[in-house]
């Protein structure tokens, strides 16, 4: 049943995204059998490798191989390839051609003239340039065979060097063959959010400035930078989480219903609600920067000046808060507060879509709003709080659920890794889980002033105790800007426990 014999090329193939989570995935993709029938994967790179040792000793504490697994292990293995070479020499690159020639006449497959190719660029920025343009001059497959290249993030810094760098790939590549990751698109929950928005009528029917308040979407992480403060400080919590990962939530809220599931339909609605967004601005933003707890244990005692690779004196947010707007008809007046931040209380990703009060309330202003919280990470779930008859002798409303815990209505369910549907949807060529050139630049648009006036006014971030929830002004931007509601009056009973 096999036409072309797919390869997998891992461009920077000796680095820590190769070895933590593209080969690992690679790695489950094959053990399920789905990928394509005949599939080979290539590694690159300038050091001089072993590849069978290498995903051996250095990848395998991350395969999480079973004992019954390891003949299909070493059926991977014997799929594996590697090559090395520059990243500036066309000679590398005629090489690199070459040797997926090769390997595609080792494929049971029709046609062993070449394979369809599938580049992955696991590299520093620093070398995207000329790696893009020595592939596409010189390793791209003949027709009908196809050419896609998986781009990792930081897609450039602001909206200037990302529509370079955007401008540089469409050069090289059509827009079809381009595939930006942002593994938020690739988690379960953020996947569920089309379905969840365009499959129910009772939702459909809220959607809107009507019904809803006020929309928040919140990043929270448990440990600092670790020691990688270096790497983190260039960039800061909005480039890091806000500008990608979260506005993508939000553009999968708000945007319209699509003409169908098709990308491109899904994408085009994507990128107009996010034109009608206003650039941000410091008065809509509180940004923070964790110290040390003196009290807290191991690393919570460390602030981010304490990491010895952060520059001494640093402004970069670790904790930021911004209220956004959306002037269209379905969400003028309604604010997105987005919130993200490291050396939280807790590890969470999630949203919140607070209604607004009950109109003619005849319940003495004793009930809370709806909310609706879709909780991406950890532990999927949906809840939606409602009031109901406090049970007994009464006619009280008391705040309540109706709850979908995934780990007990799905219990035993496989949930692949994000990284698994997204390189899956590669091999499928299917492009909703990824960014296009346009959205990306719209994200841009929306936080490049901000991020220019942080760097070059340099405003001290308020600082914030590692393990807390962060800055207190942002609960007081919240509500004030945002709208938002914490009724602290909501009891959870966690039935699983009971
Ligand atoms: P890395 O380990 O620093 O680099 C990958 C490989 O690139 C290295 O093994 C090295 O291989 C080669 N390389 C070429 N020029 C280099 C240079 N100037 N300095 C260091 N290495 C160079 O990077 P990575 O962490 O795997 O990340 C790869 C890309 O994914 C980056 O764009 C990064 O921003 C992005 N990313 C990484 C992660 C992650 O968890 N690591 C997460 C999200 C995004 P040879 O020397 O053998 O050629
Ligand atoms: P909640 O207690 O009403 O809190 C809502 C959110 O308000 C919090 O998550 C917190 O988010 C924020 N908050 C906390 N203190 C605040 C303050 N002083 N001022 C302003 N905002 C404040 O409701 P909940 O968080 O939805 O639920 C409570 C607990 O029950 C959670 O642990 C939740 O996971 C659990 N629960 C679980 C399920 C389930 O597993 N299916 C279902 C329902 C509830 P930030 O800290 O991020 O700002």
């Amino acid at each position: 049943d096999c036409r072309s014999t797919h390869v997998f090329v891992v461009m920077g193939a000796s680095g820590d995204l190769a070895k933590k989570k593209i080969y690992p995935t690679l790695w489950w993709l094959y053990r399920d059998n789905l990928l394509p029938s005949s599939t080979f994967f290539l590694g690159y790179a300038r050091s001089s490798i072993e590849i069978k040792d290498f995903l051996n000793q250095k990848c395998r504490q991350y395969m999480k191989i079973k004992p019954d697994e390891e003949q299909r292990f070493q059926e991977f293995l014997e799929k594996n390839f590697y090559l090395t070479g520059s990243y500036d020499k066309s000679e590398s690159f005629v090489q690199l051609d070459l040797k997926i020639v090769e390997i595609a006449k080792l494929g049971k497959c029709e046609n062993v003239e070449d394979a369809n190719r599938i580049f992955y660029l696991a590299l520093p920025p620093s070398v995207y340039t000329s790696v893009t343009k020595l592939l596409s001059q010189n390793s791209k497959a003949r027709k009908p065979h196809f050419t896609r290249v998986i781009v990792e993030k930081p897609f450039g810094k602001d909206l200037k060097s990302s529509n370079e760098l955007s401008a540089h790939l469409s050069t090289l590549f059509t827009e079809e063959e381009i595939y930006r990751i942002d593994h938020y698109l690739g988690k379960e929950m953020v996947q569920n959010l089309i379905v969840l928005r365009f499959a129910n009528q009772i939702f459909k029917r809220i959607w809107n400035r009507d019904s809803i308040e006020c929309v928040m979407i919140t990043f929270k992480e448990p440990f600092g930078t670790q020691g990688r403060g270096g790497y983190f400080d260039e960039f800061g919590i909005i480039r890091d989480v806000m500008q990608n990962h979260l506005l993508q939530i939000l553009s999968l809220i708000a945007m319209d219903s699509p003409v169908s599931k098709n990308a491109e339909e899904i994408r085009n609605e994507k990128v107009k609600v996010l034109r009608t967004i206003p650039e941000l601005k410091m008065s809509d933003v509180i940004i923070g920067q964790y110290v040390g707890n003196p009290n807290g244990q191991g690393d919570e005692k460390m602030g981010y000046l304490d990491d010895p690779t952060v520059p001494a004196g640093s402004t970069t947010p670790t904790f930021c808060c911004a209220v956004l707007k959306i002037k269209n008809e379905r969400w003028d007046g309604v604010p997105f507060i987005l919130k993200s931040g490291k050396a939280l209380n807790e590890r969470k990703a999630e949203i919140r879509i607070q209604f607004k009060e009950v109109p003619g309330d005849i319940f003495d202003n004793t009930c809370a709003r709806n909310e609706l919280v879709i909780r991406v990470q950890p532990d999927e779930a949906v809840y939606m709080k409602i009031s109901t008859k406090k049970p007994g002798m009464n006619f009280d409303p008391v705040e309540t659920e109706l709850d979908l815990t995934y780990k007990h209505r799905y219990e035993g369910e496989y949930m692949p890794d994000a990284y698994e549907r997204l390189i899956l949807d590669v091999f499928l060529g299917s492009q909703i889980n990824f960014v296009r050139t346009d959205e990306l630049a719209e994200a841009w648009r929306i936080f490049t002033p901000l991020l220019h006036q942080l760097e070059q006014q340099k405003p001290k971030p308020i600082p914030y105790v590692y393990g807390s929830r962060g800055v207190p002004d942002a609960d007081e931007l919240c509500t004030r800007v945002g709208k938002y509601n914490y009724s602290n009056t909501y009891v959870w009973k966690d039935s699983s426990k009971s």
